[in-house]
């Protein structure tokens, strides 16, 4: 019977269907509550170079009072949607540039980066720039050692304006990586425009890096691409050594990855990174 209603009918009646509109619903309220009593903390991943600890990347999570920790996988999205990702995307700026100011008064952290995830909604936005600019200001951060990561979904909205835009923070000392990439749909001949830094290859080509042999060449040309453009490299999902050699004899020296830290947070970064200071 339902059938012969067309498929809307079918799915609007579906009770997993409704049960994952309840779901996502109890999800947004949960958020919208979760931004204004503060359950958001950042964890700190080790970026490598050349062997050495140069840096981190900030990662957000959220501690539900009664989910535990969830991952950003399952709320950015639905905060970029609902507009939440403003407040959020602020916090996280603002969280990391305090931690930054505080690395910079221990002398085995000060010469640590830090990469800060941006939204394209939140790069989008008409005050970004003076946002991050007085972020910066208020907090001591040394602008250029924070690292804005993007994504290439951002290359969909009006280009010339987002290259003037980042123009205004590189002036300011600020970097760009692009991260995620090659998994968009970003143009190449971007790239050539772009006051980029870095060229994050993502961890989907390099999980399989070893055994497909597609995937292999895929994160050979990106290495290529970067070299040749003056770009860094950063390869991120390192997980084995093995995967470390595959691109250290591309002469790719930077990895994020499991092999070498996961997510953690300040005070256990800190340690860390003091202990790997002192090794
Ligand atoms: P991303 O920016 O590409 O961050 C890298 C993700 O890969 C992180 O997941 C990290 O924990 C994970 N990862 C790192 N090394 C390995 C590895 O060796 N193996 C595997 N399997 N995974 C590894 P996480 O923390 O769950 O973050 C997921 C995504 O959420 C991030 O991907 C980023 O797109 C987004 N995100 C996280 N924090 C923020 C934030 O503050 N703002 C915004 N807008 N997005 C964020
Ligand atoms: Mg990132
Ligand atoms: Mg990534
Ligand atoms: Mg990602």
């Amino acid at each position: 019977q339902a059938k012969a209603d067309g498929r809307d009918t079918l799915c609007f009646f579906d009770p997993n269907v409704q049960t994952a509109v309840k779901a996502r619903a109890a999800l947004e309220t949960e958020l919208r509550q979760g931004i204004k009593k503060d359950q958001f903390v950042l964890h700190f991943q080790p970026q490598m170079d050349d062997g050495r600890l140069v840096g981190a990347e900030a990662l957000i999570r959220w501690r539900h009072p009664k989910r535990g920790l969830v991952s950003p996988s399952e709320f950015i999205p639905l905060a970029e949607e609902i507009g939440q990702i403003l407040p959020l995307g602020n916090w996280v700026l603002e969280t990391a540039c305090i931690q930054m100011a505080a690395w910079a008064r221990q002398p085995e952290l000060a010469h640590l980066t830090l990469a800060v995830n941006v939204s394209a909604r939140q790069f989008l936005q008409s005050d970004f720039v003076a946002n991050v600019l007085a972020v910066l200001e208020r907090t001591g951060a040394d602008p250029k050692k924070l690292k804005l990561e993007l994504t290439e979904s951002i290359f969909a909205n009006n280009v010339p304006a987002i290259i003037a835009k980042m123009n205004e923070l590189k002036a300011a000392g600020l970097r760009f990586s692009l991260d995620d990439f090659g998994i968009g749909y970003s143009s190449l001949s971007y790239l050539k425009h772009l006051p980029l830094s870095q060229l994050k290859i993502d961890k989907s080509f390099v999980q399989h890096v070893l055994t497909d042999s597609k995937d292999a060449t895929i994160a050979r040309a990106i290495v290529a691409l970067g070299q040749g453009l003056d770009l860094a490299v950063i390869a991120e999902g390192i997980e084995t050594e093995a995967q470390r050699l595959f691109f250290a004899d591309l002469g790719c020296r930077s990895y994020q990855g499991y092999l070498f830290g996961h997510a953690i947070p300040a005070n256990e970064f800190a340690i860390s990174a003091i202990g790997r200071e002192r090794l």
